[in-house]
């Protein structure tokens, strides 16, 4: 077989479809954000960054940037090991610590990243426990699919977001047999946020565990930043929350938090735990001040929910269609490959604007969009721009306007 020959056909395929995916050559500027320069082939150019997951920019805040420096300087660059393998680092110890009394939980556990400790988890849990069924709800991330998959035990979807349809699936299913019932508080692609406390009242009423992906949530929600869970006062109820480190806490890393006997058995018994080499210290520590950081401080949620909201404004008003949604993420429809990466590419050309093109199978076919993530250092000024941006290319390409 000529195996250069097929991996080119199948990238011929997905430029056909217009789902061929190119990453812009961008590099964050440390105190910047969210400016950062766009490197191109005739030379580089500023940019503003409109799709940064790092929502609250902590990537570049100063006491985390210190605090990773610091550590850089007293423990050197990598962990050494796995956790089992001398790895284990005091940072470590003190960053499950603080997650653990983030979310009121007994323990938490780090893993690598969010996709990780995901795949981690669901798979150990229920691939270890006799005859697990795993409720999965339809708008799952791949991660939790991966590894739900994985476990090879019984998987059941319920529509999204619908308590209804859980119940239904969960009456039908033998009263002693375990069940896990695994969803998310904030659904990245949508915006859309789950109804957690039904969740779990349906999960009570038929004795099954339940598992919330917070990725989306954690360091943006709550009044110290544990999420959804926290600011309806719902964390308690859930048997395991899954948070990451890299979106509002601005670093790298993921981890569950739970009760003392769930995490030490997902600790001793999880392939993507065990058998990896675990995060660098300084890594650790970044995180370890981020989280500190917006436990005690409001102000970045605040003004990250002002900015959400003023750009929504604007878009209103240049008609520019947005899904309307409870959450800090802003779709922008397009609802076609092609258009949806030209509009990108003149943004960035033209405009001096990076917004990633989400395409299928990141998306449904026909839901292709700019997915567009306000935070708190955009300015009025980079929000005129971005919608006059957007205006201009609307009348351009002929798309509908919302009413
Ligand atoms: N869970 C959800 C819902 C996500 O959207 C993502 C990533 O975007 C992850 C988990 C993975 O998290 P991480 O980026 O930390 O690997």
């Amino acid at each position: 077989m000529n195996y250069d020959a097929f991996f080119r056909k199948q990238l011929d395929g997905l430029r056909r479809e217009g789902n061929y995916r190119t990453f812009a050559n961008i590099q964050r500027q440390s105190g910047a954000f969210p400016g950062a320069m766009h490197h191109r082939d005739r030379g580089p150019a500023p940019v503003t960054v409109w799709c940064s997951n790092d929502y609250l920019g902590m990537g570049q805040h100063p006491q985390v940037i210190a605090a990773m420096h610091e550590a850089l300087d007293k423990c050197g660059a990598g962990a050494g090991g796995t956790r089992n393998i001398s790895g284990t680092n005091h940072y470590h110890v003190l960053l499950e610590r603080e997650l653990a009394d983030l979310h009121g939980t007994e323990s938490a556990l780090l893993f690598t990243s969010g996709y990780v400790s995901n795949w981690a988890t669901l798979s150990t849990l229920a691939s270890r426990l006799p005859g697990c069924v795993v409720l999965s709800d339809a708008g799952n991330h791949a991660s939790m699919i991966e590894g739900i998959r994985h476990s090879r035990a019984e998987r059941i979807l319920f529509r999204h977001n619908d308590p209804e349809d859980l119940a239904r699936h969960l009456a039908a299913l033998p009263k002693d047999a375990p069940k896990l019932v695994a969803f998310e508080s904030v659904y990245s692609m949508d915006g859309d946020i789950g109804p957690i406390t039904e969740m779990c009242d349906v999960a009570d009423r038929y004795g099954a565990m339940t598992y919330l992906d917070e990725v989306h949530g954690v360091g943006i929600y709550g009044p110290r930043g544990g999420g959804i869970s926290e600011r309806e006062g719902v964390a308690h109820r859930l048997t395991v929350i899954e948070g990451t480190l890299a979106k509002g806490f601005g670093v790298i890393g993921g981890y569950i938090a739970g009760s003392a006997n769930m995490c030490d058995f997902v600790r001793s018994f999880a392939s993507g735990f065990i058998f990896t080499t675990a995060l660098p210290p300084h890594v650790a520590a970044g995180a370890l001040a981020s989280v500190r950081h917006l436990k005690a401080s409001n102000t970045e949620r605040l003004r990250h929910k002002e900015v959400v909201a003023k750009l929504r404004r604007a878009l209103d008003a240049a008609g520019v269609p947005h899904y309307d949604n409870p959450s800090h993420i802003v779709p922008v429809i397009v609802g076609d490959p092609v258009r949806c990466k030209t509009i990108c590419d003149l943004l960035l050309d033209r405009h001096g604007i990076y917004v990633q093109p989400i395409n299928y199978p990141t998306v449904p076919r026909g839901t292709e969009r700019l997915r567009i993530t306000p935070s708190p250092l955009h300015s009025d000024a980079d929000i005129a721009h971005l919608v006059e941006a957007l205006s201009t290319l609307w009348a351009e390409l002929h798309l509908a306007r919302a009413a």
